[in-house]
């Protein structure tokens, strides 16, 4: 059985306690992660400390050089990384690629880092006198990432923040770490000396060691709303720069004019696609009109009815497993609830069992129609293959519903109408938005953020928000004698 451990200052460290690591196919243990706290985060912080002026006085140019050589063993070793990842988060492979590709997509960003952190230059704003703006990396950054993208979402925050100047800390999840020790060492083989990243894992003790530390001037979250808001309050009273990234509940409205087949085509994809556990799965769809909700739940029925359920190794299967026992179980729960409390179950993925798998994490794809905004399944982030229906009254009634609710990551409208689609991209109180595009994850040089109770603080990751977030504005004022005097100046003058 494979023991994950810690890496600080390019060593592997134990701690005391692990906690498992499950494969969700099989249902057994594969692994056994390290569980860090407070003295493992403090000697990432020494490691991290110590490695950062050398790391900031680096040149852009030479940071550059390390993420162009991570790109290349990002692609070279790719498949490897998406083996990992599906071992121990049951994703299909082509999945797990395409969270790799993703993740390079950040690496390539960050390639162009000399010209990103070019300052802005005003000759002459006084008399001999002239202003510039200069970025400066924070120092010891951390990121704290969930289970759903074991690679993708530490490369959301590692490559900017490393290429910014600054030094890093990892906090994976502690149900997926392995992915996270394999890009630590593809960092080092692309050239980072030791301690510019540490990988330190952990659950809870771990989190707290790294909002409580003074050493650490910002955090980049990524998980659940409930601990999103928790990291933001405990990390911003600790003085810290903090972008916390939370839950979701996109919606996807379908308007009587769009194409149908393609609506459910990508209802399909983006609410069962890696078993419903992305943040941007589209967990509710809004029909507009009862003739389209009902024309859209013909479709989808037998859609859902033989969605092919696998394990990774699979290469026929569509969707995998849950990630843990647990989270299988809670999924589970909510569609109980919504049964209980009046949705009709039109499909029903309880109860899946698959042959030579019997004790995997399974849950079948499951759709329930007439959802209402009152039910526990509406309000709450369900996390799983489970795609709601609500069906709207009106278009008005859609825009509504989703500027109603307390999660705002991502949205779609399916339309043939620009006028409509205008409207809904004008209107609607959401951070990501989709045109006839269910998933509408930005690319790498644009930035990935919600709003509302979907993120806490104010920048995204990745991308041009990502370069304020990772680095301090100074601006310099400066005149060289000139022969000129003016004499001590005691008041603001014109300039
Ligand atoms: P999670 O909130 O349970 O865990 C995220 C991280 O927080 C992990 O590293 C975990 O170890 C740590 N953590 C867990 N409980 C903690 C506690 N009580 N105190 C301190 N730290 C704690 O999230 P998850 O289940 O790993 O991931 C799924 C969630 O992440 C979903 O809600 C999903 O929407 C969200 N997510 C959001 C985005 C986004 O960009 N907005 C992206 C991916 C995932």
């Amino acid at each position: 059985m494979d023991l994950i451990a810690h890496l600080i200052a390019g060593k592997s460290q134990t701690s005391a306690g692990t906690s498992p690591v499950f494969n969700p196919a099989t249902g057994e243990q594969r692994g056994a992660v390290a569980a860090g706290g407070k003295p493992e985060i403090d000697a990432a912080v020494t490691a991290a400390q110590a490695a950062f002026p050398a790391w900031a006085a680096t040149t852009p140019s030479r940071r550059a050089k390390v993420m162009y050589e991570m790109r290349r063993l990002l692609i070279a070793r790719g498949d490897e990384i998406a083996k990992v990842i599906s071992a121990e988060h049951g994703k299909m492979h082509a999945d797990a690629l395409g969270e790799v590709a993703r993740g390079q997509e950040v690496v390539e960003f960050a390639c162009g880092i000399p010209h990103l952190l070019k300052g802005s230059f005003s000759p002459s704003v006084s008399t001999g006198m002239d202003s510039y703006d200069q970025r400066q990396p924070l120092g010891v950054v951390a990121g704290i990432t969930p289970f759903n993208f074991p690679a993708m979402v530490p490369l959301w925050m590692m490559p900017m923040a490393l290429a910014c100047g600054n030094t890093f800390i990892l906090k994976p999840s502690e149900r997926d770490p392995s992915a996270a020790n394999l890009l630590h060492d593809l960092w080092r083989e692309a050239g980072l000396p030791d301690g510019v990243l540490n990988v330190v894992h952990g659950g809870k003790a771990a989190v707290d060691a790294i909002l409580d530390h003074p050493g650490i001037a910002a955090v980049s979250f990524v998980g659940s709303t409930p601990i999103a808001k928790y990291v933001y309050a405990r990390g911003s009273a600790a003085g810290k720069r903090v972008q916390a990234l939370g839950g979701a509940k996109n919606h996807l409205v379908v308007m009587p004019d769009a194409d149908l087949d393609q609506a459910a085509d990508a209802l399909m994809g983006a609410g069962y696609g890696s078993a419903g556990e992305r943040c941007m799965a589209v967990s509710v769809a809004v029909p507009v009109g009862e003739k389209t909700a009902d024309a859209l739940i013909a479709k989808l029925k037998p859609r859902v009815q033989s969605l092919k359920v696998g394990p990774a190794s699979d290469a026929g299967a569509e969707m995998g497993p849950l990630v843990t026992a647990a989270h299988r179980d809670k999924v589970v729960s909510y569609i109980d609830s919504g049964a209980r409390e009046g949705a009709e179950l039109v499909v029903d993925g309880r109860g899946l069992k698959l042959q030579g798998y019997e004790k995997g994490f399974w849950l079948g794809g499951t759709l329930l129609d007439r959802v209402t905004p009152e039910m526990t399944v509406y309000k709450e982030e369900i996390f799983g293959p489970v795609l709601s229906v609500v069906r709207a009254e009106s278009y008005e009634n859609a825009v509504g519903l989703i500027n109603s609710h307390p999660f705002a990551n991502g949205t779609a409208i399916f339309t043939r109408d620009g006028d409509a689609a205008r409207d809904f991209t004008d209107r609607i109180q959401v951070g990501m938005v989709g045109v006839n595009v269910p998933i509408p994850v930005p690319v790498g040089y644009h930035s990935f953020g919600g709003w509302k109770s979907s993120i806490f603080g104010s920048h995204g990751v990745y991308g041009p928000e990502s370069v304020h977030f990772y680095t301090r504005l100074k601006t310099v004022t400066a005149r060289w004698p000139t022969g000129l005097r003016s004499g001590a100046q005691f008041h603001f003058s014109e300039r």
